[in-house]
């Protein structure tokens, strides 16, 4: 059974495992790299998959793609010199034969293995040039009546390091089995009424069957989710994931933070301007947000809403309550070209109110950035817009009240999570809002963004017409060029967007320059303008304002313009080398058009042939325009780590749980933690820190 902390023995998560017998310092180098320090991280790293080696096979009944444990005798044993020199051996048991096969063997390995000698072997049979065969098996040369000596039970196969092999992980696991056998304590973080209630079986018991299978167990049974010991397991790390957020932002809404009391005597004349009013969920998520902020602990709201659904002038009337109040807010871009549209957006906006903006990026000359940087910490800037140079050490504000990062999704977690140290002054932390028009889907926020709260802008503006979108292969490129012939003819404007072929930005740009250079010939008649990310500042400027003004017909671009670029004008999206982007970017570029009250199109041009998984990627987008609809299937086709973008994964690793296969426990998992947080807090940061190895990471945020 396991124990409490009365035990006088220390617990087994205090325990290093340079205790166990056997382990020296380079050996507890290795183990730190796979994160186990302590007996207890030992004990929880599992195995990721099994191997039976319990029964015999028949020679003659292997299947290629199997593994399996023979015995039987070599008949024959030659060198054979092919295109690579090998070690062949013929084994048969009366059944069949098998030819085992080394490229890499010594003199002495190849004279133990000569004719006549009994063997026993575990290797993946393979269909070979002459039958089956095994490549490099595990072997054990038998005396002539002895019994082959078989695993009572299924072997585990760890998750490793280099210089550390399987068989002292399993055994250094034993080792710690016997430890918790013995009596010396690992306490079980679950309370004992969830866990029943649950119908898991005790911590000890599951480990014991995970790390040590009981005998006749088959690779069947053991490697469904719903087998009791990998579902608790898989139960709990689930629950320590979302406990950790949980307790993050708890962490948060315990500190202070400014209480934003609303005037209204900057809001009112806003809206009053405003060309349109607001839909009712922009003013429910509004209203939402007015009232974090009015409070006197730190907002962190996640603000999701479809391409188009208007989240800026959300964020506007939010940065207005906090300017009411006296103080300054920030508003954060992923890109350059972002970042000055909103600069452009915020300054129409704010300057008819007398409100001083100013504008940050990494560009920026010397001079302009000291003057900037003067009126940020001098606090005469109210606004302060910019890409991520707004985070840098320098930057101090005088009064910051509220941090604005939009379209989040280009962050990472962690980048999110230092965002929250930046303008605390004296305890006092500023309101957070972040933005983003990927929507994650109920089962990743559980996981990544379980310590935000979330509004959700459900509704688009009216008059919007959905897309239409066609996937054409680019030997049709030509029709393709008439249509923009055509609609540009008509008075309409379009883009032609060239993402990224290879990896580098340089030639990314060169591209889309020699595409435009392309499209220029091929329509003399149409007005053609070109953007890319190595462009100077005022070059595109120009050629952006030009976009909007309507002195400019097609703009081609890289995706520079992916996210945020707001031309309602403009009805005509082209993507070249569409089979390259991800869904949710790709539904990103679409949400460039349709934002006007014109029947707006799409084109997903594809470099032929297209693969069947390609193909149904982007029938997704033209079979949908919903956002939420398109990440769902983004992450059935592709996994989470591609839809929150790589540099979230990080935080995303998990032991045993698969956030797809398991998502089913989702609900169950929000529950009990709710309860835990409620009825036990005390074992809630312990059974973060048995889980989540980041855990010290997030703490110290
Ligand atoms: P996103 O949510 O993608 O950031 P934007 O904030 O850029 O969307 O808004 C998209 C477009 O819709 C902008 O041109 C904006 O002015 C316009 N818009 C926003 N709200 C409304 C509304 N309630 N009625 C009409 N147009 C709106
Ligand atoms: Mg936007």
């Amino acid at each position: 059974m396991t124990t409490s902390s009365s035990h006088s023995v220390p617990a087994l998560d205090s325990r290093l495992v340079t205790e166990l017998k056997g382990v020296g310092a380079r050996l507890a180098e290795r183990l730190e790299r796979l994160g186990i320090i302590s007996v207890q991280d030992l004990l929880f790293h599992l195995p990721q998959r099994y191997q039976d080696r319990t029964r015999l096979s028949a020679i003659g009944a292997l299947q290629s793609g199997t593994q399996a444990v023979i015995v039987g005798e070599i008949g024959l044993a030659q060198i054979r010199y092919g295109r690579r020199r090998s070690l062949l051996c013929l084994v048969s048991d009366g059944t069949g034969k098998l030819t085992l096969r080394f490229f890499h063997f010594g003199g002495a390995q190849q004279r133990a293995l000569a004719a006549g000698c009994r063997i026993l072997c575990f290797g993946e049979v393979r269909a070979g040039p002459a039958g089956m065969e095994m490549v490099h098996p595990e072997y054990q040369l038998l005396d002539p009546d002895e019994e082959p000596l078989l695993e009572q039970s299924l072997t585990p196969i760890y998750p490793t390091t280099e210089g550390l092999g399987q068989l002292r992980l399993r055994k250094l696991n034993l080792a710690a089995l016997e430890l918790l056998a013995g009596g010396d304590g690992l306490d079980d973080y679950l309370p004992a009424p969830v866990r029943i209630k649950l119908d898991f079986p005790p911590l000890d018991e599951v480990l014991r069957s995970l790390h040590c299978p009981s005998p006749g167990l088959s690779l069947d049974v053991l490697g469904r989710p719903d087998y009791p010991p990998r579902r608790r397991l898989v139960f709990e790390e689930l629950l320590a994931h979302h406990l950790s957020l949980r307790l993050l932002r708890r962490r948060f809404t315990d500190s202070l933070a400014p209480a934003l009391t609303p005037t209204g005597h900057l809001s009112q004349p806003f809206l009053q301007q405003l060309k349109f009013s607001l839909t009712h969920a922009q003013q429910r998520v509004a209203a939402e947000l007015a009232q974090d902020l009015a409070a006197e602990h730190p907002m962190h709201r996640l603000v999701q809403g479809d391409v188009g659904s208007g989240k800026t002038v959300v964020a506007a009337l939010a940065a207005l309550q906090a300017i009411e109040a006296g103080f300054q807010v920030t508003i954060m871009a992923p890109t350059e070209l972002l970042a000055e549209q909103h600069f452009n957006c915020f300054q129409a906006w704010f300057q008819p109110l007398a409100i001083e903006c100013a504008w940050l990026t990494g560009k920026l000359k010397a001079k302009a950035r000291r003057e900037t940087l003067a009126a940020i910490s001098g606090g005469e800037a109210q606004l302060l817009v910019g890409t991520h140079a707004v985070f840098q050490e320098d930057v101090s504000f005088a009064r910051l009240g509220l941090v604005v990062v939009d379209e989040q999704h280009r962050f990472g977690v962690h980048q999110r999570l230092a965002l929250r140290n930046k303008g605390v002054s004296e305890g006092v932390r500023p309101h957070q809002m972040v933005m983003t028009a990927t929507p994650i889907p109920r089962t990743l926020a559980m996981a990544a963004y379980a310590d935000l709260d979330t509004s959700t802008i459900d509704e688009l503006p009216p008059g919007r017409q959905p897309i239409e979108t066609a996937i054409v292969s680019d030997r049709r490129r030509e029709e393709v060029i008439e249509r923009i012939a055509r609609a540009c003819a008509a008075g309409q404007q379009a883009y032609w967007v060239c993402p990224l072929i290879d990896e580098s930005e340089a030639l990314q740009c060169r591209a889309a320059a020699a595409t435009a250079e392309t499209l220029t010939e091929a329509l003399p008649e149409v007005r053609i303008g070109l953007v890319h990310g190595r462009m100077k500042k005022s070059e595109r400027d120009y050629t952006m304002a030009a976009f909007k003004a309507g002195d400019i017909d097609l703009l081609v671009a890289t995706t520079v313009i992916e996210v945020g670029v707001d031309v309602p004008n403009a009805s005509l999206m082209i993507v070249d080398n569409a089979e390259r982007l991800g869904l949710a970017q790709l539904h990103q570029l679409r949400g460039r058009v349709g934002r006007g009250e014109r029947q707006s199109g799409c084109v997903l041009l594809y470099r032929s042939p297209l693969s069947a998984n390609a193909r149904s990627r982007l029938q997704v987008l033209r079979a949908s325009n919903d956002g939420f609809e398109i990440a769902r299937r983004d992450l059935e086709l592709r996994g989470p780590g591609e839809v929150l973008g790589t540099r979230q994964t990080g935080a995303m690793q998990f032991r045993i749980a698969d956030i797809m296969r398991d998502q089913a426990l989702f609900p169950q998992v929000e529950a009990v933690a709710e309860e835990m947080l409620q009825q036990w807090p005390e074992q809630v940061p312990l059974l973060v820190r048995r889980w989540v190895s980041g855990g010290v990471h997030y703490a110290d945020v």
